[in-house]
C-alpha cells in the first residue's frame, strides 16, 4: 500500500539539524500518523506521499515547508509580574535562561516560551518554535502502511501501539 492521504504509515526517522541529532524513532518503535490530515509538517508530508513499505527517505525540508521562519514579534519582555504565583511571590528557580515554560496567551491558547535573558524588571521570551527557521534533515525507513479507520479518522489521531491506548 502506498502512502496516500488517511493512510497510517509507521517510519523510522532520525531529525538533525546542523548535523546534530534531535530527534529519532526506531525501527522497534517507530513514528505513526494520519497522513494527510496536517498531523505533520507539510515537507515531511509531501516527501512521503506514494512511498510504501521498505522504502526509505532522505529529505532536507526549508523552513517554509518545516515549522516556518522565525517572527521576530514572537520575541518579547514580560514585565516580572507575570512569573508570580498566587501569593505573589516570583518564583525565581523557574526563571533560568534556557528554560521552557508552558505559558498563556490573553485569548487563552498554550504556548511555549523559552527564557532568553532574566533582567531585574522583565524576562524576555521567545515564543517562536524551537525549530523555526531551521533546515531540517530527515532520514528514514517506511516500515508500514495501512489505511487509518474511521474510529480514528473520527478521533484525529492513531490507535494501538504507537498510537493513543482507549
Ligand atoms: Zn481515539
Amino acid at each position: 500500500m502506498k502512502i496516500t492521504t488517511n493512510t497510517v504509515p509507521s517510519v523510522s526517522y532520525t531529525l538533525k539539524v546542523d548535523g546534530q541529532v534531535l530527534d529519532q524513532a526506531s525501527k522497534e518503535q517507530p513514528l505513526l500518523f494520519i497522513h494527510g490530515v496536517g498531523m505533520m509538517i507539510p515537507g515531511f508530508e509531501k516527501e512521503l506521499e506514494g512511498k510504501q513499505a521498505g522504502d526509505t527517505f532522505d529529505m532536507v525540508i526549508s523552513p517554509e515547508e518545516g515549522y516556518g521562519e522565525r517572527d521576530p514579534q514572537a520575541v518579547v519582555d514580560l514585565p516580572l509580574d507575570v512569573f508570580k504565583d498566587e501569593q505573589g511571590v516570583v518564583n525565581t528557580e523557574m526563571l533560568v535562561e534556557g528554560n521552557v515554560l508552558p505559558m498563556q496567551h490573553q485569548d487563552g491558547t498554550q504556548l511555549q516560551g523559552r527564557i532568553l535573558e532574566v533582567g531585574d524588571q522583565a524576562v524576555k521570551m521567545d515564543f517562536n518554535h524551537m525549530l523555526a527557521g531551521q533546515e531540517l534533515h530527515f532520514t528514514g525507513e517506511v516500515i508500514e502502511v495501512r489505511e487509518a479507520t474511521a474510529e480514528e479518522l473520527d478521533h484525529g489521531h492513531v490507535h494501538g501501539p504507537g498510537g493513543h491506548q482507549h
